[in-house]
């Protein structure tokens, strides 16, 4: 969200060449403009006064202009089991989640990933999903999304990947996840190859092949799909809230992959509604010429929800029969449960407490 009491733009959400562009506006040569993007994002410096190869009349005019603000951390609560929930205040004074994973506990080295929110809310609304269940508010801004990097590693932490799996649905909220993208992937700043970076989606045909095409197929790509039969996903996703799990297939077929990269194919297991050997059967069949590996989710319960997950012979079960029709399957580990951080487990919260006088 812009500051409403300045309508300073946010900083965060510029590209390197928006803000090449910025300062050559304000008389700066343009090379300027890469120096504030590295002290932004390679050196995690968000104070224009402190980047200090810069002429100081371009440091007063970018603090002038811009808005360096981060979304505010008001909340971090660790699991003890690898994860970290982070809760940030926006300007508007909305609160959303994101989720730190570290994949091997107790090494320095370990590799870290954030699962970002990119909406307030959600519209799709998943039977299972405590994200949707407020319904939906409003995008998040791209500086608001890389704001959620930026946040988590002025906190110390080393980001090696992103995943957009936090609240909300990336494809609908289309030019600010590639936004995000850019700025996240570019060499010059976090700069997380492409593949480091995975984009969720309960699936949106058209926007999986633009999402293709800007990036050359280098963004990795996880589908939601959870039944290869359609009555079944409509009964999961909602009716009418995403695409039959024919043309999600095929947009995922169509996605430009490189070689030796997999689409990520994700099903949230529920006991009794989509966990049997013939839904298992049904999604190989479905599967079949889409190079992939499968990602099954134990359905993570929260108060309220009246579905559980189902008993571990019968996803071991599941996971053997894809595995012998040639996907390699891996079961999630849950994590995080005990402090709502795991999968479908975000909410937002807050209110628009401040007043706006554009609105
Ligand atoms: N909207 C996107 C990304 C966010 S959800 C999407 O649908 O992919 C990230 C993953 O968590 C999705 O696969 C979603 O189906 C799953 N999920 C939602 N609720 C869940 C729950 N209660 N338990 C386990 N996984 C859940």
């Amino acid at each position: 969200m812009r500051d409403p009491s300045t309508s300073r733009e946010p900083a965060l959400g510029l590209t390197r060449e928006d803000l090449r562009l910025h300062v050559s506006r304000l008389g700066a040569q343009a090379f300027r403009g890469d120096q504030v993007f590295r002290w932004m994002h390679a050196s995690g410096v968000l104070d224009p006064s402190a980047m200090n190869n810069l002429p100081r009349e371009l440091r007063e005019s970018l603090a002038d202009g811009l808005d360096f603000a981060a979304p505010r951390v008001v909340d971090r609560v660790s699991s003890g089991d690898g994860t970290e929930k982070i809760s940030l205040e926006l300007a508007d004074g909305y609160r959303i989640e994101s989720v730190l994973i570290l994949s091997s506990e107790g090494d320095e080295q370990a590799a870290v990933t954030l699962c970002v929110s990119t909406q307030v809310g959600c519209r799709v609304r998943c039977r299972f999903c405590r994200s949707g269940l407020e319904g939906f508010r409003r995008n998040l801004e791209a500086s608001e999304i890389v704001g959620q990097v930026a946040a988590a590693r002025l906190d110390g932490a080393r980001i090696n990947r992103v995943v957009f799996m936090g609240i909300g649905e990336p494809l609908d909220n289309e030019e600010m996840l590639h936004r995000s993208i850019r700025i996240l992937s570019d060499g010059e700043g976090v700069a997380l190859a492409p593949r480091r970076l995975v984009v969720s989606t309960v699936g949106r045909p058209e926007a999986m092949i633009r999402l293709g095409e800007a990036f050359g197929g280098r963004v990795g790509l996880a589908v939601s799909l959870h039944a290869a039969d359609p009555g079944l996903r409509a009964r999961i996703v909602g009716a009418g809230r995403a695409a039959g799990p024919a043309e999600v297939l095929e947009a995922a077929r169509a996605y430009p992959l490189p070689p030796r990269e997999r689409v990520t194919v994700e099903v949230v297991l529920v006991r009794g509604l989509n966990d049997s050997a013939l839904a298992a059967a049904d999604l190989a069949a479905a599967l079949k010429g889409l190079r992939c590996r499968v990602n099954l989710i134990p359905l993570n319960p929260f108060e309220g929800l009246d579905m559980e997950p189902p008993g571990r012979q019968t996803v071991q079960a599941f996971q053997g029969l894809l595995d012998s029709a040639g996907f390699p399957t891996f079961v999630r580990r849950r994590r995080g449960a005990r402090i709502l951080a795991s999968c479908g487990q975000l909410a937002f919260g807050g209110s628009r407490t401040k007043e706006f006088r554009d609105d």
